[in-house]
């Protein structure tokens, strides 16, 4: 176990890409702190990692309060008395162009996708320095590579947590190091609801499968997996950077 009895906390692992990185962290023998604001999604997700024999608990909280994101580290301090491993993951979507955004829109997005990952690591880090040792893993996106339609604020929020992954890693090595994963397609609730029913859906998704070198959506085990090897002592050497794991998505040009 590559992970045995280091405390994690995973934001947004109430569901999707956040419940993998979960799920995986706890098979590699951590203690979870699953963070999420949705209630039901959060309690179950901890629930099903207790019974699979894990240890985890569940911890409601607006990443993008700082009030919040305080009293949530401190409930973490409380109940596990150490954190090690920070997986900077919850996000939502927005997909509007410029145009079509508001400044409220805009707001939310970067509040929750760059300033939740800000708020999170200003208040875990200094519990990572008593430690000595700490790591931290933040969920990016594609969209750092190559553009796509009405995605203006998105993509501007996933850019600042490219260049905030980098900034954390020479500001905190050698004693925390950060980076940072780009997920392709995976299939979660946040993607299903781009499309109008379930026939769209695995059309559309078969059609970007078969542009892959993987022939396949991603699920969310496939990011929990790359995100275990990155806060584990195996990547000890790596920090600063970023990891795509979209299948082969990105190393294809699109006109070929
Ligand atoms: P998801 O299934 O919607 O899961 C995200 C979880 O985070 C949800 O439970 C969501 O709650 C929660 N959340 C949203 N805002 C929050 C906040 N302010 N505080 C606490 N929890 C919050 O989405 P996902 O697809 O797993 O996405 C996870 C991350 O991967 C995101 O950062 C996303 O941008 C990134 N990503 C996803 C893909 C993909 O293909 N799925 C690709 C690239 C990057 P609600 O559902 O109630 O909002």
């Amino acid at each position: 176990m590559r992970l045995r009895d280091k405390v994690a906390i995973i934001t947004g692992s109430g569901s999707g890409i956040g419940k993998g990185i979960a799920r995986i962290f706890a098979q590699e023998g951590a203690r979870i702190v699953v963070v999420d604001w949705d209630n039901d999604g959060g309690e179950k997700s901890a629930a099903d990692i207790r019974q699979a024999g894990g240890t985890a608990m569940f911890i409601r909280c607006d990443v993008s309060e700082e009030d919040r994101v305080k009293s949530m580290v401190q409930t973490t301090l409380d109940q596990y008395g150490r954190i090690d491993i920070l997986a900077n993951n919850a996000g939502i979507g927005m997909f509007k162009s410029v145009l079509g955004t508001s400044g409220q829109d805009w707001d939310r997005c970067l509040d929750v996708n760059l300033k939740g990952v800000f708020l999170s690591s200003k208040y875990v880090i200094p519990h990572m320095q008593v430690v000595g040792k700490g790591a931290i893993v933040n969920t990016s996106s594609i969209q750092t590579h190559g553009g796509v339609d009405n995605v203006a604020s998105y993509a501007a929020s996933k850019a600042g947590v490219v260049a905030l992954t980098r900034s954390m890693a020479i500001d905190y090595g050698p004693t925390i190091r950060v980076n940072a994963i780009a997920p392709g397609y995976v299939l979660t609730p946040l993607t299903e609801s781009v499309f109008d029913s379930k026939e769209e859906q695995a059309r559309e998704l078969g059609l970007v499968a078969d542009q892959l070198a993987m022939k396949r959506i991603g699920r969310p085990e496939d990011i929990g997996l790359a995100a275990a090897f990155l806060v584990s002592d195996e990547a000890s050497y790596i920090t600063g950077t970023q990891l795509f794991v979209d299948g082969g998505l990105t190393a294809k040009l699109s006109i070929s």
